[in-house]
């Protein structure tokens, strides 16, 4: 698109919600008053832009929202954008309102919705990744993932002071349906004995052994992090009450840290990250580049075709998880 026809830009949030989305919005508005462009904000994500429930930003419509997690515009999950009619109503809401891009701050699920909304009607669209779950590829950290990192580490912080004090083991279940980033992360920042993750499958009968060589050494608790997806097949639940059959002697609890994760103030790195980004989306779309997304690569605002980072895979740091067995010893 040549850059004097991009006169409005729309921006969303979509999918589930991430601490620093309201970074993201605030710097893609600040970034289109700066250029002169029209910035219009789509309420509940692509709900909103099959009910036209829109609004437009200012400069000011974004105060006092660095600060905030959650999203001032809101998010949804929306049934009718997944039809083909759905999407052609919200293309003629867009088209009345003379919007001619499309800025999505989403996870993968978001992204696959607006390349079909851009193969279908031809609008440039730009994704931002919001997710606490950082399972995008073309970037290192999702807008999110560091605040939850913090807020999970935060919570077992807490949870070990009272496994301690009563010599308790404690699964703690950490989000994570199909990547263990959070789990694994959050888990040797919080010193977990062990951590299971979608992406691997440790076994139980190694996750035993280790508990009873800890506990043989002196260690009288514990915390195993558990992601949400982790390929035990086995619910913290059913851990909790595996290992109470076969170590009958030790005291073992489950903690579900839940939506908690998803909420709170954004960390500073969650709040400049979302900053450039916002500012990277609307510049790349003023010059003409859509069916991209925004990412961070070795500290640098790099784009990555949606599609690719829709598809790609982005793998566990395998190192990552040899320093956790070797300082779990
Ligand atoms: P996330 O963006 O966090 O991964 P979802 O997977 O729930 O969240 O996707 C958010 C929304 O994106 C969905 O409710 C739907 O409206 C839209 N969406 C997801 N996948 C598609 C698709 N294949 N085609 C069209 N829209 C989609």
């Amino acid at each position: 698109m040549d850059k004097t026809h991009l006169k409005k830009i729309a921006v969303l949030t979509s999918g589930g919600d991430a601490p620093g989305m309201n970074a993201a919005i605030r710097a893609v508005v600040r970034t289109c008053v700066y250029h002169g462009i029209v910035c219009i904000g789509v309420r509940r994500g692509y709900k909103g832009m099959v009910d036209g429930d829109f609004v437009e930003m200012h400069a000011r419509s974004v105060n006092n929202i660095i600060n905030k997690g959650g999203t001032m515009l809101h998010s949804a999950r929306c049934k009718e954008f997944m039809t083909k009619e759905g999407r052609k109503q919200a293309f003629e809401n867009l088209s009345k309102e003379s919007v001619n891009a499309l800025i999505v701050i989403g996870g993968d699920g978001s992204f696959k919705g607006a390349l079909r909304f851009n193969a279908e009607f031809g609008i440039s669209v730009m994704g931002i990744p919001g997710t606490i779950d950082n399972d995008i590829y073309g970037t290192t950290h999702t807008i999110g993932y560091d605040t939850a990192l913090n807020t999970v580490v935060e919570a077992i912080d807490k949870i070990r002071d009272t496994a301690f004090s009563h010599d308790r083991l404690f699964f703690v279940e950490v989000m994570g349906r199909d990547a263990g980033y959070i789990a694994l992360n959050a888990g040797v920042g919080a010193g977990a004995e062990e951590i299971l993750v979608p992406e691997e499958n440790l076994g139980l009968d190694r996750l035993l052994e280790s508990l009873k060589r800890s506990r043989n050494s002196g260690k009288m608790s514990s915390i195993v992090v558990v992601a949400e997806g982790d390929k035990t097949g086995k619910s913290v639940f059913e851990l909790k009450e595996y290992v109470e059959q076969n170590m009958p002697d030790y005291d073992v609890r489950v903690s579900v840290l839940g939506h908690i994760q998803r909420g709170g103030t954004p960390s500073c790195f969650d709040r400049v990250l979302a900053s450039r980004m916002g500012v990277r989306a609307v510049e790349s779309l003023l010059e003409s580049r859509g069916g991209y997304m925004v990412g961070i690569l070795d500290d640098s605002m790099e784009l990555t075709p949606l599609e690719k980072a829709i598809k790609g895979h982005s793998s566990i740091n395998e190192d990552l998880l040899r320093v956790s067995d070797i300082i779990t010893v």
